[in-house]
């Protein structure tokens, strides 16, 4: 048996287009609740984010409101999201059910975001409830050991993966248990960044570019 777990964000679908889909909807609150002049776009938002700006303060300052920032933050944290998985990721995760392989999620975040995310995903086609794996109803984070362990006791005797994006927390406990793990190289788009310097044990086995890699490497 083998069970294939994966990491959510920036590595299932781009965390940027979350972003986009909470400032899109930052906007629409903002137009119902202020005058037709303030008329405020989606892409200035996500222009003042790349520039490193505080968001919520440049919605306040460009829409001359006041609005606290826990009130954005909720927006923000509580939205539906507007979301897909890319053509690649459903031919990968299509490909494991077929071998009717073990598919989990082991990610961390709050669970109503991140259920919020996994619902617009539909991962639930792909994924049991019982393989997702949130760090705040789990009440740890990776690379806490418990978080992966869960999959080995769960299926014991199995072959295990992680694919996943971030060398800081990603790999580093998968490798000590002996997974095979899968880094996704940053296409430009991570909210993340890569080109950070983290110990070598920290690494994934295998560095791939595009997700359909995984196939090759997980047969
Ligand atoms: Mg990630």
């Amino acid at each position: 048996m083998k069970v294939i777990c994966f990491d959510l964000d920036d590595t299932l679908y781009k965390e940027i287009d979350y972003l986009k889909s909470a400032y899109q909807e930052i906007c629409e609150r903002i137009h119902s609740v202020t005058s037709i002049e303030n008329r405020l776009a989606c892409e200035d938002l996500v222009e003042a984010y790349y520039r490193g700006e505080n968001v919520f303060e440049y919605v306040n300052r460009s829409c001359h409101i006041d609005l606290p920032i826990e009130t954005y933050l909720n927006w923000y944290r509580l939205h539906e999201p507007q979301l897909k998985l890319s053509e690649a990721v459903e031919s990968v995760l299509s490909f494991f059910q077929e071998k009717q392989w073990i598919i989990g999620l082991i990610t961390d975040g709050r669970s109503i975001t991140q259920r919020n995310k996994i619902k617009a995903l539909s991962l639930s086609r792909f994924i049991d409830n019982s393989n997702i794996l949130i760090s705040e109803e789990f009440g740890s984070e990776k690379p806490n050991l418990k978080n992966y362990l869960y999959f080995q006791e769960k299926y014991p005797l199995s072959s295990y993966y992680y694919i996943g994006d971030n060398p800081k927390k990603d790999f580093i406990t998968p490798n000590q248990l002996g997974w095979t793990t899968i880094g996704l190289i940053d296409d430009g788009r991570n909210i993340h960044k890569q080109n950070v310097s983290y110990p070598k044990e920290n690494a994934p086995s295998y560095w791939i570019a595009e997700i359909q890699e995984v196939k090759q490497i997980i047969r």
